[in-house]
């Protein structure tokens, strides 16, 4: 008998963790619909066209400046999220740049490494050949 109810205990927890593993229904459902919101995160509110969540700004301008070409200096009025978009640096990279110029400027000193590394590979033969010589 114990053997028995052992194989049905053995049953029944694993039963339990493939419930745990796999998604119910509602999770499942508010994953689609989740997915779906992603697909469609973004829509030209002229031509309903949609995007991905993902989309790069510069994507969305480029729509605009491709179908809208009338609405490129107020590309806002295809995608609420191009509001604060600057066409002349779409992925903020010259804010970033800028930002970096402002900091200290590291002094170069590539030469000077390549000195220290030689005379610290001299230093490492030469302790190599001395404890050679020792032995
Ligand atoms: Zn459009």
């Amino acid at each position: 008998m114990g053997k028995g109810s052992n194989v049905q205990k053995a049953q029944a927890a694993r039963e339990r963790n493939q419930k745990k593993m796999g998604k119910s229904h509602e999770e499942r459902q508010a994953a689609t619909a989740k997915a779906r919101l992603d697909a469609t995160a973004y829509m030209c509110k002229i031509c309903r066209q949609t995007f991905m969540v993902n989309a790069k700004l510069s994507l969305l301008y480029l729509h605009v400046t491709a179908k809208h070409d009338d609405k490129k200096d107020s590309p806002v009025e295809c995608f609420d999220s191009l509001a604060d978009f600057d066409p002349a640096d779409p992925d903020g990279k010259n804010k970033a740049k800028s930002a970096a110029a402002a900091g200290p400027v590291k002094p170069k000193k590539s030469a000077k490494k390549k000195d220290d590394d030689l005379s610290s590979l001299l230093d490492a033969g030469l302790t190599v050949s001395k404890k050679k010589g020792k032995k």
